[in-house]
């Protein structure tokens, strides 16, 4: 029997069905083609520091060309394990509880990959980063989400107790949260270690912004406590912390039982990481000034940013941490988000991230997330742009348009 191109088959097979390009990828196209300021997808338009890409280059030099080890380079691994045991009070074992990997989006799949069994639970909380609920799925298990809700964006760790049961197998969290810009605190991390205390379930930490927390506020790393680290994978990325996002190197820190089963992943999805940039990065670490600087570096940024743009008709939501500033447009519009920062990217000339896509039932409040990991003259543009919403009635797409 001659069979079809399976091809031609594929896409009604699809692993994932209602997956579409992510977010990212199509709001910064949409601002590639319209020549707007883009604010949408997270990355900075400055340089990384350039002593960082001398040790790059002078790495290459020494020969460090070929494969690193599989875990990631011992180098990088005991940098990581200082800076831990520095911030957090947390010991980490490099041998066996460091892996770097590509990217945190590496880290973030392996992790969900090596405990979500068919038929699992896995809580997230909705707006969630788009990674997470696919990576579940081609794992079999089955997402249910619990509402963040704004201006706070805090976990109801009430509801969080009702929806853990035996079938939870992971719960995924993010502090400082994109998309949000939420943080947790002190007491944040002893309601979730009260809550998850009699469960069987793993939690996946995502601390990508974990360099990024304004106002005084430390970062509330799960590896603070011995009790979350235990049941934790906890996961990082340089890209944020030294504007190095097209690098995508990061790791993820586990318990060695946990390393091990995360590690016959990790060696079949990329084996290892860049050489060079491992050598670089950890001869860089030596120096903490770096990452200890950058709350007040960003902090700036959001106060020029939220300064231009206050008292305007955007409503400014609160923002802890990360390089992301939520803003409601409810005076300005009642257009759908998605339609409103479409709107935006091509006639104003600013592109956005609508919240609505990372809630997986639609949900949207009329809230567009801002990148403000840029230029000060940068966010001055846009700021100028966005503001004359509120100051011409003839510019804006109007309300019910
Ligand atoms: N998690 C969150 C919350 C992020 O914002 C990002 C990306 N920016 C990632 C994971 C992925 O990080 P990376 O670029 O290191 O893969
Ligand atoms: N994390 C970045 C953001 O939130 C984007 C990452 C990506 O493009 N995959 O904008």
């Amino acid at each position: 029997m001659k069979l079809m191109n399976p091809a031609s088959q594929l896409a009604g097979q699809s692993r994932l069905p209602d997956v579409q390009t992510t977010i990212f990828a199509v709001m910064s196209q949409m601002a590639v083609r319209h020549g707007a300021i883009n604010l949408s997808q997270g990355f900075p338009d400055f340089a990384c520091p350039p002593r960082l890409r001398e040790l790059v280059t002078e790495a290459m030099a020494a020969g460090h060309n070929q494969y690193a080890p599989m875990p990631g380079l011992p180098a990088l691994r005991e940098r990581i394990a200082g800076k831990v045991a520095d911030l957090y009070g947390s010991q980490i074992d490099l041998e066996s509880e460091i892996t770097v990997t590509a990217g945190a989006t590496e880290a973030l799949f392996v992790a969900i990959q090596a405990v979500v069994r068919p038929g699992d639970e896995v809580i997230v909380f909705d707006p969630a980063y788009d990674s997470y609920a696919p990576a579940v799925q081609l794992a079999g298990g089955r997402c249910i989400h619990l509402p963040l809700r704004a201006p706070d964006y805090a976990i109801d760790f009430n509801a969080l107790a009702d929806a853990i049961g035996p079938g939870t197998r992971l719960i995924v969290v993010n502090s400082p949260h994109n998309p949000t810009g939420s943080a947790f605190s002190s007491e944040d991390l002893e309601r979730l270690e009260q809550v998850t205390a009699d469960s069987g379930a793993f939690l996946l930490s995502d601390e990508v912004y974990e360099h990024i927390v304004f106002d005084g506020r430390d970062h509330q790393s799960l590896l603070r406590s011995p009790a979350l680290r235990a049941r934790s994978f906890v996961v990082s990325s340089f890209g944020k912390t030294y504007h190095t996002t097209g690098w995508k190197i990061g790791y993820c820190i586990a318990p060695p039982r946990m390393t091990t089963e995360f590690r016959k992943i990790h060696q079949y999805v990329t084996f290892a990481i860049s050489t060079p940039m491992q050598h670089a990065i950890a001869a860089f670490m030596a120096d903490p000034s770096f990452h200890l600087e950058l709350p007040a570096f960003y902090q700036a940024k959001r106060e020029l940013f939220r300064q231009a743009l206050a008292n305007s008709a955007w409503k400014l939501l609160p923002c802890r941490g990360t390089y992301f500033q939520l803003m409601g447009y409810g005076n300005i519009s009642d257009l759908p988000d998605t339609e409103m920062a479409e709107w935006l990217t091509r006639d104003l000339g600013v592109g956005c991230i609508p919240v609505s896509v990372f809630n997986a039932d639609g949900r949207d409040e009329r809230i567009l997330r801002f990148c403000f990991a840029k230029d000060d003259s940068t966010l001055e543009a846009a700021a100028a742009k966005l503001r004359a919403l509120d100051r011409d009635p003839a510019v804006g797409p109007g309300p019910g348009e």
